[in-house]
């Protein structure tokens, strides 16, 4: 919230100057169109921690430690995900769709059983969560979290936001409900690009110690990238961990 702030601050300022300065029409109209662009910018890109802050990656970290997520799940296909996972013992990071979680109980007691951590991802995951206002997206937090529990034992710690999406609602919905957003560093676009190569290529070209890959366990393309990028991974010494090794911060909360 406090780079929004900064920029909210900032424009008033020059709008204030132009006005002082007797300044154009269109002189106005630029400070506005740079504060759309920039807010927009911040919506989008959770690196930039705009409106909140968020973890996507650790910039500390020197040995060659990385972390898998997975959004959108569990699905038919995260069956596929765990038992690759479980042949190169890759311990992973879910962020689980509530909806999704209703029809696969099954796959999340699995996912807890192999060691993976789950995370929030809301109940589900709606087109308009951009637009919601901080009761609604807080609802939708908290009612995935109360399903997640079932499985858990434990209260959520980590939220990624669906689509990457932050604004001040969500900024101030989190904030209530204390959860730590997890964004990350390498997009993999597997839910874009077609092409598997193309996938695999640009996750090869972005690995780094304490990197967070973004994947989806929603088709079979991406668990056919996984392979390759495991192979890659294991012949590179990668150590594949979950969200709260990489960023020594705690998953759940008693
Ligand atoms: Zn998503």
């Amino acid at each position: 919230m406090l780079k929004h702030r900064n920029i909210i601050v900032l424009c008033l300022l020059l709008l204030v100057l132009l006005f002082a300065l007797n300044a154009k029409w269109w002189a106005f109209l630029f400070i506005l169109m740079v504060f759309v662009g920039v807010t927009s910018w911040g919506s989008f890109d959770l690196r930039l921690s705009y409106f909140l802050t968020a973890h996507c990656n650790n910039p500390k970290e020197k040995e060659d430690k990385i972390a898998i997520t997975f959004d959108d799940g569990p699905h038919e296909m995260t069956e596929k995900v765990l038992d690759l996972l479980q042949n190169y013992n890759a311990k992973a990071t879910f962020f689980c769709i509530g909806t999704q979680i209703e029809k696969h109980p099954d796959i999340m007691n699995r996912m807890m059983s192999e060691g993976h951590i789950l995370g929030n991802h809301t109940y589900f995951h709606s087109k308009s969560f951009g637009f919601f206002s901080a009761e609604k997206v807080k609802e939708e937090i908290l009612k995935n979290d109360s399903l997640l529990f079932q499985f858990t034992n434990k209260k959520i710690k980590f939220f990624r936001p669906p689509f990457g999406v932050t604004n001040p609602n969500v900024a101030r919905a989190v904030s209530e409900t204390k959860h730590t957003v997890i964004g990350w560093n390498i997009r993999s676009l597997d839910t874009v690009i077609d092409d598997e190569n193309k996938i695999f290529e640009r996750i090869k070209s972005k690995i780094e110690p304490g990197g967070i890959i973004l994947l989806h366990d929603t088709s079979l393309k991406t668990v056919n990238v996984l392979e390759q990028l495991l192979l890659l991974l294991q012949s590179e010494k990668y150590d594949i961990v979950t969200i709260d090794k990489l960023l020594n911060l705690p998953a759940y909360e008693d």
